[in-house]
């Protein structure tokens, strides 16, 4: 028997486990090779993987097809591809469904070499209509697809195109494997106070020892973390190496790229959802030859293929939106530590408000704690204060108490700017009948529709079915009876304007700031004194810096706390933190109000004494004595079915035989927290263990022996955010 070249090959778009098949002659692969393998009909893509690490039907070498292409990619390197199989094993998802994380999209990999982009030209056209002159102002300095320059100006691709024949607007050919301009390390470099240099120093070393070393970076909002690890940055950037930055949402990635350029000179690389094919491929390709030195996105930025890791930084690591609850439910901060350890590289974690997992880390010293004292500068961190909304309400069909409403009134006095927060989208939570009640529900989903009155419609917030607002009720025929319950943002923005005519107001939700570029243009329209009254969701809780913002009212604080579930209060107590962060961060001095029914609960008064350890320490107590994480584990099962009772018979069957296992206990089935989603009917199981049992090896063996029908689908979300 002659001796035949076997591969054993991961699939990405299959459910089939891992292949083996015949490396014809010519071709050359390794473990993490890249490759297009037949599949029945089909030509797919997979990853070559160490026949010793998975095991597969062996199949004999007269039987094994040819491989068809190994593309000119670097293969995946040895710890990309145990992290893989680390966060397949440890969040129980499919190998493929991680990998394909990895691989991002095929486009990387083939597809044409220049795409065609347009820029002005500085020619102003004759025929200068408003449409034409508002394109022109907003794409000035831009380049890009005619679709991403309409949508920046906010106009049609036609008045682009019309823009392209006038010559005002030009075409370039743009390589697509053009390198990227490299970052300076000494560029800009701040002069660093002495608790940031000590800091720093202990970062820098770090990355010289390219060592396994993760850090939480604690420090208020505004204390300078971002200068801090930006040394670290720095220390990277001169032993070559890449640096990965997390950041929680894309809407914040345009405000650091800025920030990063007046430090190191240029743009790093950003990668996040809102790229199109070939800047994807670009980026992707530039990483996996580790062009590209310093890269900054949203969670999916963790599984690229980089070729030389020297450093990972996640700031703003307490936040929720590091929690993937689509396909693989995984963490991205749990798996950034497991990256950094597999890679042998240092990694910092950055909060104002760290999660208690995080603290409890570090406080067993697994994490080395590196603190910050105080706000960077002359800023001093703002007053709290809580206005009782029993006591001050306000104006019978108003949200704004009185006291608020006054403070508001000196600030637009003196020219100073206002952020008021609310996490709520659109005019109103809920929409009824005034003449009998009827409440509009999604058809969907377990949940209201939410009147957005801006873009005259309904909404449901879950699965995104809309419907125009009805003029009649459905269910009694009344005319115009619906009425709007409760506030959200929009409907804050409209008491703004009742109250203040001539303020200047924003609003800023995932509905308004959808794209990077939109971020930017409010960026820039704060920055220059353009707006008052910013009216937001949690959105602009986070990472901006407006110097001139200098009063915070929180609308509702009670609203984070319903709901209740184990993080509600940390969540809570995070969330206006954070918010409070945005006030006062340049020389003036900054007030935040937060307005709730309740001044005595635990959370509010925490915030308004700025008990801080005192607030953290009694939940942690309440977690640790109740077993909870970090000091219990918990799964739940999520069981869903577009046919109720198909999914409340396998949840029930699944609860049935669950196993019996010392200090683990198994609640439910009962109705998940939304009970149908996009069609589907959820059951939720949940798993509640010790820290010591091997929570995923016996939800494995337990469901593995569970026969399913076809329409039922089982997703295991280990170490769920809410429960
Ligand atoms: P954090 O990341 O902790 O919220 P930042 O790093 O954003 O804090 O710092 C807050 C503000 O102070 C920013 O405008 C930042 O540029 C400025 N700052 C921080 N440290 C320095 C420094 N050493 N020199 C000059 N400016 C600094
Ligand atoms: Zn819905």
């Amino acid at each position: 028997m002659g001796c035949v070249s076997r591969a054993r090959v991961v699939i990405l778009n299959s459910a089939l486990g891992p292949l083996d098949y015949r490396v014809p002659g010519g071709m050359a692969v390794e473990p993490g090779s890249i490759v297009v393998a037949p599949l029945g009909p089909r030509q797919l893509a997979g990853v070559v993987w160490e026949p010793d690490r998975l095991a597969t039907e062996e199949v004999g070498d007269n039987r094994l097809r040819p491989l068809l292409t190994c593309y000119d990619a670097p293969p995946l390197k040895g710890p990309l591809r145990r992290l893989i199989e680390w966060t397949a094993d440890y969040y129980l998802a499919p190998l493929a469904s991680v990998l394909r994380m990895a691989l991002a999209s095929m486009s990387a990999l083939e597809g044409a070499r220049t795409v065609t982009e347009y820029r002005p030209t500085g020619i102003v056209p004759d025929r200068l209509t408003p449409q034409r002159a508002q394109a022109l102002e907003r794409i000035a300095g831009r380049q890009g697809l005619i679709r991403e320059l309409a949508l920046a100006a906010d106009v049609s691709d036609g008045v682009i195109r019309g823009l392209v024949k006038a010559g005002a607007v030009e075409a370039v050919e743009v390589d697509i494997d053009a390198p990227f301009p490299l970052p300076d390390p000494d560029h800009a470099p701040p002069a660093l106070e002495p608790q940031q240099r000590d800091a720093a120093a202990l970062f820098v070393d770090a990355v010289r020892a390219r060592e396994f070393a993760p850090f939480l970076l604690d420090g208020v909002t505004g204390s300078g973390k971002t200068e801090v690890y930006f040394e670290a940055v720095a220390e990277a950037l001169r032993q070559g190496r890449q640096t990965l930055v997390l950041l929680p949402e894309i809407a914040l990635t345009e405000p650091f790229l800025k920030r990063f350029a007046a430090r190191f000179g240029v743009e790093p690389v950003a990668w996040h959802s809102g790229l199109r094919q070939s800047q994807r491929r670009r980026a992707w390709r530039a990483i996996s030859t580790g062009q590209a030195k310093v890269v900054v996105g949203a969670r999916s930025a963790l599984f690229l293929p980089y070729a030389d890791l020297g450093l990972i930084v996640v700031d703003e690591a307490h936040e929720v939106s590091f929690k993937q609850e689509d396909g693989v439910q995984y963490h991205a901060r749990d798996v950034a530590v497991m990256r950094a350890k597999l890679e042998a590289i240092p990694i910092v974690l950055a909060s104002a408000t760290p999660a208690i997992e995080t603290r409890q880390m570090a406080e067993i010293g697994v994490y080395k704690e590196v603190k910050l004292e105080g706000r960077y500068g002359a800023a001093e961190m703002p007053q709290i204060e809580a206005i009782d909304l029993i006591a001050d309400p306000p104006m019978r069909g108003r949200w704004l108490a009185p006291r608020l409403v006054r403070e508001i009134e000196d600030n637009l006095e003196k020219g100073e700017q206002t952020l008021l927060f609310l996490n709520r989208r659109g005019y109103a939570p809920l929409t009824l009948c005034r003449t009998c009640g009827h409440r509009f529900q999604c058809p969907n989903c377990t949940a209201w529709m939410v009147e957005h009155r801006l873009m005259h419609r309904l909404a449901c917030h879950h699965c995104g079915h809309v419907m125009p607002p009805p003029r009649l009720c459905p269910e009694c025929q009344e005319e115009d009876s619906l009425v709007a319950c409760g506030p959200g943002v929009e409907r804050i923005a409209d008491e703004v304007a009742a109250l203040w005519p001539d303020a200047r107001t924003a609003i800023v939700t995932s509905d308004t700031i959808w794209s990077p570029a939109k971020a930017a243009e409010f960026v820039s329209r704060m920055e220059r004194g353009e707006i008052d009254i910013v009216v937001g969701t949690q959105l602009v809780t986070k990472g901006y810096h407006f110097p001139n913002l200098t009063l915070v009212g929180v609308v509702d604080a009670d609203l984070g706390l319903q709901g209740g579930d184990l993080r509600a209060a940390e969540r809570s107590f995070q969330q206006i933190m954070q918010v409070s962060g945005r006030a006062g961060r340049g020389e003036k001095p900054g007030r935040v109000f937060v307005q709730t029914h309740e001044p005595l609960a635990p959370v509010i008064s925490a915030l308004v004494s700025g008990d801080v350890e005192g607030f953290y320490a009694a939940e942690t107590d309440a977690r640790r004595s109740a077993a909870m994480p970090p000091f219990g584990r918990l799964a739940g099962i999520i069981v869903s079915s577009e046919d109720l009772s198909e999914a409340t018979e396998t949840a029930r069957l699944i609860g049935k035989t669950a196993p019996h296992v010392e200090n683990m206990a198994v609640f439910g089935p009962a109705p998940a927290p939304l009970a149908m989603l996009r069609g589907r009917h959820r059951q939720r199981l949940l798993v509640h263990a010790a820290r010591s049992l091997d929570v995923q090896d016996i939800i494995r063996d337990w469901l593995g022996k569970i026969d399913w029908p076809r329409g039922v689908r089982v997703a295991v979300d280990v170490d769920p955010y809410s429960f």
